[in-house]
């Protein structure tokens, strides 16, 4: 697929600090950015050309980016796949492409797809009825964590079950949705792997981060992550196998479970940058935001070795009231997304520890 050159048009969907970041690092490539997104004057619409402002399913809006866009792009992989075939109709090239949005859209399919490429999840059991869950805690074991297959984020949409009569409790709690029921991986830590790949097959991969949550949220990642040869081969595998087995065009992140001694099981697959790539803006010379344009865009890929090592910390809700003594030292790049108000948990920003790398 021909590069686009500066110039071209890029559409985003969603105007969150995902889009906006990507739309900052598209206009110092020379593009043009538009965001389609519901909500007037997004994040990432301020930093843009222009912003369509209507659902994502509209179907006189996604025309509009289908003709003024020669590439678009996404920042949620809740996308619509009519959506996209919409997108594509009016002239646009589309990336990442549809399977990996149906694969990341439903973690039944994702686990099945992991599995099918031998990039290995914890056991699961697909679960439509109150008898299926039954007979998945029967296979699994307990604790087991009951997910909804569609549509949770940050740890929404979960619950763990300890004994089979917090069953029906658990299945009521997430309203008898279609659902898959985990085994509980006993993680030594939490890593994340983000990838690339272009239309021509060529692949990038940065190396791990270490990941830290609280309340389901993202608190911080450090990268690289200090991690032993077996593991950093044992991850640069999965990435590869995700990324040729979904024949992707982009940025994907991936969510690992590490269980020591080089073995590792794939959380989940986001197929977008991701905030665990955050670090990538301070620590390598092409960050991830830069890395998916390129690809999207099909232009090389840039580089992904690391010259500094960084702590990202995410700035919650009135975290980012900081700013000003936060901004005043040194070794910490702060980036800030323009959002307001700053609701309790709300991603906000996020900072950037940046020291040498050691030798
Ligand atoms: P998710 O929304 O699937 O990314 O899950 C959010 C968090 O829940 C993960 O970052 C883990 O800390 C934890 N978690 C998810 N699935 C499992 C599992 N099968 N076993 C243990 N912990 C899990």
């Amino acid at each position: 697929m021909d590069a686009l050159p500066p110039g071209s048009t890029l559409g985003i969907l969603g105007g969150g600090q995902l889009g906006r970041m990507l739309s900052q690092a598209a206009s110092r490539l020379g593009f043009d950015v538009v965001i389609l997104d519901p909500e007037e004057n997004s994040p990432a619409g301020r930093v843009s050309r222009g912003q369509i402002v209507a659902p994502y399913d509209d179907p006189n809006a996604l025309d509009v980016m289908g003709r003024v866009c020669d590439a678009v792009t996404f920042e949620f992989e809740n996308v619509p796949a009519a959506s996209v075939d919409r997108i594509r109709a009016g002239g646009a090239r589309v990336a990442p492409g549809p399977l990996a949005l149906a694969v990341a859209q439903d973690r039944l399919d994702e686990k099945t797809f992991l599995n099918g490429v031998r990039a290995t999840t914890v056991a699961f059991h697909a679960v439509s009825t109150i008898e299926d869950l039954h007979a998945g805690l029967d296979r699994l074991g307990m604790p087991a964590l009951l997910k909804t297959r569609r549509e949770g984020y940050d740890g929404k949409g979960q619950v763990w079950i300890k004994s089979t009569r917090d069953a029906a409790e658990a299945w009521d709690a997430l309203g008898g949705r279609p659902c898959i029921l985990e085994a509980r991986a006993d993680f030594v830590r939490e890593l994340s792997i983000i990838a690339a790949r272009g239309p021509d097959g060529s692949v990038a991969i940065y190396p791990l981060g270490e990941n830290r949550h609280a309340g389901g949220v993202l608190r911080t990642t450090v990268a690289p992550a200090a991690v032993d040869a077996r593991t950093d081969k044992a991850a640069r595998r999965i990435a590869r196998a995700v990324l040729n087995g979904l024949d992707y065009v982009g940025v994907v992140g991936i969510e690992l479970f590490d269980l020591g001694e080089g073995r590792l099981l794939v959380n989940e697959i986001a197929p977008r940058v991701h905030n665990t790539g955050h670090w990538t803006q301070d620590g390598c010379a092409c960050d991830q935001f830069e890395q998916h344009v390129r690809a999207v865009m099909g232009w090389p890929l840039g580089a992904t070795l690391p010259h500094s090592r960084v702590e990202m910390t995410n700035l919650l809700g009135d975290e980012v009231d900081r700013w000003a003594a936060l901004s005043g030292k040194a070794d910490l790049r702060i980036h800030l997304y323009g959002k307001s108000p700053a609701r309790p948990g709300r991603k906000m920003g996020h900072l950037n520890r940046v020291r040498p790398l050691q030798h």
